[in-house]
């Protein structure tokens, strides 16, 4: 008799692994098949055989996938603790974070698989083609004092957790390419996460120039499934000495592990949004922890749960106070838009001053990047006569004008139409946008700085609308590059990562709205935001000094704009920390959030109103807060209403006792209960959320 984790939703409340019988000892991690119900699925033998007189009516295993080796020993621990902290099936995560090939494939297809892959390393360049390091540049004193103190700390036995906070332009990269080169040589294998699939191009581009001869393989959704199965078994089976994705490819199997590289720590892709909401960057300090391995958390702008850590001395915090080559931070220049003359044309969105320091680039031939968190061309149309707006007639949010392509786009449930030519409602000729996107932004910046005297600016713009398809974002990057644009519009895509050399001048137009947002994650965000656009000017030693971040407000007093001005993290995480140690926030407590989906608000507040009075009847419910359920920002998407529960706990450990009890509770309460809960058409939990 064995053990299988299969793939069982979490609805059924078989959340942990099942009895089969197998005339052969399998070791535990073995792919198999299994019976379940009236299909055949695939499950990992979770533990090996047992002994014990077997029921009757057990099945038996139908097929083992024997040319694979077994998943080790630690993955199936990563597995079993991420399951259990964010309150998933250990077959449901396990099977969600392994390659879709494997369910498909037969024995004999897998082993056809692995012996070409085999093959194909035999003949591979030798891994020490190594470019040598007389090529390489000299790291600055700050990336070599700071790699003596990563050696000493690996050399004092425990493998350490290390923030590296680096300013931006600070070669954080460096750093990262000497950490895995000193764990390549020592025979281990190098898993390197990023926030974005986007980044990983270049990020590649720059390992494989670094590590000829040595196996890079990437993984993340953008892969071709067959590419996915490949690269995932080049990393299972020790062939890739590099694996680097985005969070999925924390689960990676990598039997040789010993060091991650998380760079970008504090960024919010790092959160799964469905199914088991797992943070990346939390699994992977785990599994650091777990296996030995060193893990490095890379940031000019930490979370403040790492940076509250390394002030604790958890972590070991290495700083990179310098840019490269020694070039300024940008001056950051508060436009307060207070004082500014109501522009008519341009409805005061872009100050005069702006206009003047755009165009003053633009004579100078440097660029400038112009941000503004909305895409299209207005967020809502609206009618001067009799009110009407534009309303997605399936979600409790306006539909947004799009210019380009004349249409009405709702961007929660994708509802599409094309604009009228006139009021729906009375007829109206004249509606007209309220407010701007960027597509707005774009044509109102050509008309500003058109001028008599010179050719029209080139405006280029770069958001999730002009990108869509692929390769597209490659060939506008390129343009930018190669200096055909001189201004640059986009959302937060284009602050992130980016090495963009002759930007000068980078402005965020209308940042405002999150320094008074409900979530008190949200000032964390935009400091982040902001000092990271900032870095994507002055990268370019020669220009660095003259290089400006430009921030439009009507708040320029505000705490959070006078720590941006001096570049100042370390008094922006203290002043924040302090308010969340005294509103009891995290990294000051712990939170989950249950989210409840129904056809009425009512049906979904009345299951976690049920949920509530059923906690409270649990041990340890005096350990935890429950607060009244609540709709988020947008409550109706696709027809579907939304509710949310917080539960808050000074402790995590407590918090996690709670939820072990309450939610297969929960479970038992949705069977029985039929009236009220059948017409919640899904639950779920989200441990340490992170939009509230
Ligand atoms: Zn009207
Ligand atoms: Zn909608």
């Amino acid at each position: 008799m064995v053990q299988v984790a299969v793939e069982a939703p979490t609805h059924t409340g078989l959340g942990a692994p099942l009895d089969y019988l197998s005339d052969r000892s399998l070791p535990a991690g073995t792919l198999v098949r299994v019976p379940f119900g009236k299909r055949e699925v695939t499950g990992v033998v979770w533990q090996g055989r047992r002994d014990d007189p077997a029921p009757a009516e057990l099945k038996r295993i139908t097929e083992t996938l024997a040319a694979l080796p077994p998943l080790g020993a630690a993955w199936c621990e990563l597995v079993a603790f991420a399951a259990g902290y964010y309150q998933r099936g250990i077959g449901e995560l396990a099977l969600a974070v392994l390659p879709p090939e494997l369910r498909k494939l037969d024995d004999r297809q897998i082993a056809n698989r692995i012996a070409k892959l085999q093959k194909a390393s035999a003949v591979a360049p030798s891994a020490t083609a190594d470019s040598p390091a007389a090529e390489l540049p000299p790291p600055s004193a700050e990336q070599e004092a700071a790699l003596a103190r990563l050696a000493e700390s690996e050399a004092a036995g425990d493998a350490p957790t290390v923030l590296l906070h680096g300013v931006t332009g600070s070669g954080k990269t460096e750093v990262y390419l000497r950490a895995a080169a000193r764990a390549l040589d020592a025979g281990k294998q190098v898993l390197v996460l990023v926030p974005e699939i986007n980044l990983t191009p270049q990020l590649e581009a720059r390992f494989a120039q670094r590590f000829a001869g040595r196996r890079i393989v990437a993984q993340h959704s953008g892969l071709t499934p067959a590419q996915r199965l490949r690269h995932w078994l080049a990393a299972h089976l020790g062939l890739a000495d590099l694996v680097l994705g985005t969070r999925l490819a924390v689960f990676a199997s990598m039997p040789r592990l010993g060091l991650i590289v998380v760079d970008e720590e504090h960024d919010p892709s790092y959160k799964q949004q469905e199914g088991a909401r797992y943070s990346a960057r939390d699994l992977a300090v785990y599994r650091g922890k777990l296996e030995r391995a060193t893990v490095l958390l890379g940031s000019a702008t930490p979370s403040l749960e790492t940076w509250q850590r390394a002030n604790e001395g958890r972590y070991v915090r290495l700083g990179l106070a310098q840019r490269i080559g020694g070039g300024a931070l940008p001056a950051v220049r508060l436009v307060d838009m207070n004082a500014m003359p109501k522009a008519k044309n341009a409805g005061g969105v872009l100050s005069p001053p702006l206009v003047a320091a755009l165009q003053e680039r633009i004579a100078r031939g440097e660029q400038s990047l112009v941000f503004l968190n909305r895409r299209g061309y207005a967020p809502v149309l609206h009618c001067g006569e009799c009110g009407w707006k534009s309303a997605c007639p399936h979600c409790s949010a306006w539909r947004v004008f799009h210019k380009l392509d004349r249409s009405l786009r709702c961007h929660h449930c994708g509802f599409s139409e094309r604009v009228p030519r006139a009021c729906p409602e009375c007829g109206n000729l004249d509606i007209s946008p309220i407010g701007r996107g960027t597509e707005r932004l774009e044509e109102q910046l050509a008309d500003l700085l058109r001028s008599e005297t010179a050719p029209p600016p080139r405006i280029a713009r770069i958001d999730a609308d002009s990108t869509r398809t692929k390769g597209s974002l490659e060939s506008q990057l390129g343009a930018v590059h190669a200096g055909d644009v001189d201004v640059l519009v986009g959302t937060q895509m284009v602050t992130k990562g980016h090495d963009f050399r002759r930007v000068t001048l980078v402005a965020a137009v209308n940042p405002d709205a999150s320094l008074f947002s409900s979530d008190f994650r949200a000032p964390e965000r935009l400091f982040a935001l902001l000092l990271q656009a900032g870095g994507r000017a002055g990268r370019d030693a020669a220009h660095a000094a003259r290089s400006e971040l430009w921030v439009q407000t009507w708040h320029p007093q505000h705490a959070l704009y006078a720590a941006l001005k001096r570049h100042d993290f370390e008094a922006f995480a203290a002043s924040q920390l302090e308010e969340r140690a005294g509103a009891g926030l995290p990294p000051y407590s712990s939170l989950a959030l249950l989210r409840a989906d129904a056809r009425t608000p009512e049906a979904a507040r009345e299951f976690l109103q049920a949920a509530a009075e059923l906690a409270a009847t649990l041990p340890g419910a005096d350990a935890v807060m429950l607060y009244p359920p609540v709709p988020p920002p947008v409550a109706r998407v696709a027809d579907v209403e939304r509710m949310q529960m917080l539960i808050e706990s000074p402790s995590r450990a407590a918090l996690q006792r709670f939820l072990a009890i309450w939610l297969p509770a929960i479970h038992g309460l949705r069977r029985d209960r039929a009236a009220a809960s059948q017409r919640v058409l899904r639950w779920a939990v989200d441990v340490d959320p992170l939009a509230i």
